[in-house]
């Protein structure tokens, strides 16, 4: 048998059977072709997407992504113009300013889920799909990617832009509301990572770590 056949044989093996993610039903799943869904029997949730190309799509949304997590940081988000007065905000600022009004938590709080989470996600991600594209994974490989799926729900990015939106239309009456170009790098940032997510199938990254030698999982 040639290589890529042993290596067909171990992928269909591997995904021969999955554990439902909303009732753990563990299932056996059929040969799929591109494009087809399959859903627990029990309980009707998605066990698993047949995407073609799935790892390079949640790539390139992954590193357009990281470049406009740079753009939103690099410029202010906000402007506000009031009484001849302008103050600006970028995310950073933004928990600096908590930090400084004596509301660490809170600020602690903003600065995981608008910068840390998000970047860790993003960094950690590419950094994954490109050892797994190269087979170039180490013993790193795989539990980065398991606290990576640990911690995918703590980005709350929508939340931070839904806080915006509340400030900017209680503020509008008081002072002259300027969105920065961040601002739209970061409603883009909030589409990208919904892709990444959706492209992002974590069995295709785990069945290809079982498949490359060496890996321990
Ligand atoms: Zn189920």
């Amino acid at each position: 048998m040639t290589n890529q056949g042993t290596q067909q044989k171990q992928t269909a093996e591997t995904l021969s059977h999955m554990a439902c993610a909303h009732c753990d039903l563990i299932q056996k799943l059929p040969a799929m072709q591109v494009g087809e869904v399959a859903r627990c029997i029990r309980c009707n949730n998605v066990l698993y997407r047949k995407q073609k190309n799935s790892l390079n799509r949640a790539l390139a949304f992954a590193i357009t992504g990281l470049i406009l997590f740079v753009i939103s940081n690099l410029f202010p988000l906000l402007s506000l113009k009031a009484m001849g007065l302008t103050q600006e905000g970028t995310l950073l600022s933004t928990s600096i300013s908590l930090f400084q009004a004596e509301r660490p938590f809170l600020s602690l709080i903003i600065l995981l889920t608008t910068i840390i989470f998000p970047l860790t996600t993003l960094l950690g991600t590419i950094y994954v799909l490109m050892q797994v594209k190269t087979n170039r994974i180490n013993r790193y490989t795989a539990p980065l990617f398991r606290f990576l799926r640990s911690t995918d729900a703590w980005g709350m990015l929508e939340i931070f832009m839904l806080a915006i939106l509340v400030a900017v239309v209680k503020l509008g009456d008081l002072a002259d509301v300027i969105f920065g170009i961040s601002l739209y790098a970061f409603c883009l940032l909030i589409l990208s990572l919904s892709f990444l997510s959706y492209s992002l199938n974590p069995h295709d990254v785990w069945n290809r770590l079982r498949d490359i030698k060496g890996c321990q999982i």
